[in-house]
This record gives C-alpha cells, sequence and structure tokens, in this order.
C-alpha cells in the first residue's frame, strides 16, 4: 500500500497554474527524487504536502489520512502526519546554537508549533536528559558534535544544510520532504551527503522525497523519479528510464 498518494492535485496562483493535475504514489521505504526545471512547480508540491498550500483541486493521502481542498491542516500540526522537510533557503535559527536548533525540532514533536517552540527554549521537555542525548546523537551523524554550542549562523554553509536535515529527523518523521539538500555544497560535501541520505533512510526507516538540481545525487540516490515540467507530471521511473525517456531529454536536459 502506498505511503503517499496524490490525486488530481493542481494549484493556481492567480492565472498561474503551478500544477496540474498530478496524479502520483510513493510506497514506504523508497527515495524518490523530484526534478525539473525551474518554475516547473516542485517547491509548490512540497508546500501542498505540508500544509502551506491548500490545493486547489484534488486530494492528498498520506498515511490513509485524506486531505483536499475543502479539508487543510496547519502547517506545525503537519508533523503529527509524520511529515518533516527542510527548505531551498536554509531556515535556521541562526542566532541559537546548533544544539538548541535540534532540540526545537523535538519540542515540535511534542505537537507544538514552532512559535511555542522558541517562546520557551531552552528547556521545555518532558525528559530534558534524554532530548539532549538523542540531540547530540543526531549532531554527531551529521558530524556536528563538536559544534552544538556554536550559533548556527556561523557555521559554513554546507554545515548548515546538514543541520537542517538534523533538525528535521528530530522530529521523528517517516517521511522526509528534502527540498534542495545539495544546494550550495561543494562536490565533497556533496558525495558526503548522497551516503548520509542513504545511511539515514535505513537508519530511521524513512521515506524520503528530494527535490535537486544535482544529477548525479539524484541517480546515484533515487529508487524512482518524478520529473514535473510546466507544473505537469511528464515522466517517472527509474534513474535508468528517466535518463533515456524522450520527453525528459527535451524539456529538462535540453536536448532535441
Ligand atoms: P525552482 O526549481 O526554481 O525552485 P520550482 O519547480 O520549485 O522551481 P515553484 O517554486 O513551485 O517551482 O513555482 C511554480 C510556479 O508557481 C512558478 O511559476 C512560480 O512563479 C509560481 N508560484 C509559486 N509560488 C507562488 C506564490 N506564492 N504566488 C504566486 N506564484 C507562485
Amino acid at each position: 500500500m502506498p505511503v503517499l498518494r496524490v490525486s488530481n492535485l493542481s494549484m493556481s496562483f492567480g492565472g498561474i497554474k503551478a500544477l496540474s493535475n498530478i496524479n502520483l504514489e510513493v510506497e514506504r521505504g523508497e527515495i524518490i527524487g523530484l526534478i525539473g526545471p525551474n518554475g516547473a512547480g516542485k517547491t509548490t508540491f512540497f508546500n501542498l504536502l505540508t500544509g502551506i498550500y491548500s490545493p486547489t483541486e484534488g486530494e492528498i493521502e498520506y498515511n490513509l489520512k485524506k486531505r483536499g481542498t475543502s479539508k487543510n491542516i496547519k502547517p506545525h500540526k503537519i508533523i503529527g502526519y509524520g511529515i518533516s522537510r527542510t527548505f531551498q533557503n536554509i531556515r535556521l535559527f541562526k542566532n541559537m546554537t546548533v544544539l538548541e536548533n535540534v532540540l526545537i525540532g523535538f519540542h515540535n514533536n511534542f505537537r507544538y508549533g514552532l512559535g511555542a517552540s522558541v517562546l520557551r527554549l531552552p528547556f521545555f521537555y518532558k525528559n530534558e536528559k534524554e532530548a539532549y542525548i538523542e540531540a547530540m546523537n543526531l549532531l554527531s551523524i551529521f558530524s556536528l558534535s563538536d559544534k552544538a554550542d556554536e550559533f548556527a549562523g556561523n557555521l559554513p554553509y554546507g554545515e548548515q544544510r546538514k543541520l537542517e536535515i538534523a533538525r528535521a529527523l528530530a522530529a521523528e518523521p517517516q517521511l522526509l520532504l528534502l527540498d534542495e539538500p545539495a544546494a550550495g555544497m561543494n562536490p565533497r560535501e556533496t558525495q558526503e551527503l548522497m551516503e548520509l541520505i542513504k545511511w539515514i533512510k535505513d537508519r530511521f526507516n524513512l521515506t524520503i522525497i528530494l527535490i535537486e538540481h544535482d544529477m548525479s545525487l539524484v541517480m546515484n540516490v533515487c529508487k524512482r523519479i518524478f520529473v514535473f515540467d510546466y507544473g505537469i507530471l511528464i515522466a517517472q521511473g527509474t534513474p535508468q528510464e528517466i535518463q533515456n525517456n524522450p520527453a525528459v531529454i527535451k524539456a529538462y536536459l535540453g536536448g532535441e
């Protein structure tokens, strides 16, 4: 049974149709790549999955819970559905420490909105020590333990990206949405990220959808790929199928 099913999903902003009649399914445990040219509707798709927008038409079914045009869910409650995400433009609390940023992720897991978490920082946990140990464990996965007490805003860009993923994981998601996780990373960091994504998927029993422009990452990490173009799902398949798909080559890779 699919963990995510999207039916006839459309989203318009005034006259702009950002997504048109998207139908797709994601199985538990898959790593899915979502690719497409700029403006294809990829981030809009994440914003619909996470309740930032209500769809103009259609339905999202996640773990047998349905949402459509009439019934939307507040973004801060989406974590209750087991969905967590990172953003294209990094959204860390830059004036808080690396550790505090991850602790906020746990806090969200206790079903509070991000606003409430900030007000109640530094420690408002059922078990403060446990949260600290788990946060430090997450930081060690991303080789950030020795930066726990630094301000998040002082980390190099690649490490800020990793910290965002650590924070998203603190919410204990089942479905993790990564919006351009390798953007701004150098080749060595990107290589390391590829291994990390595969590793955390197994370690935390995740389903992952990632938006990414780095094709080597997508082809290496993803089991299946969805291709959006002008808001339309023009192709889906394995990395090899996508690489050989004429519509994809034409629309996305710029070939004939
Ligand atoms: P990129 O790779 O550049 O991030 P994308 O595939 O994520 O692009 P979206 O950001 O989802 O694309 O945008 C899809 C279309 O919807 C674009 O034409 C964009 O201008 C439009 N759009 C997105 N969000 C809004 C909004 N809040 N208001 C108006 N138009 C929007």
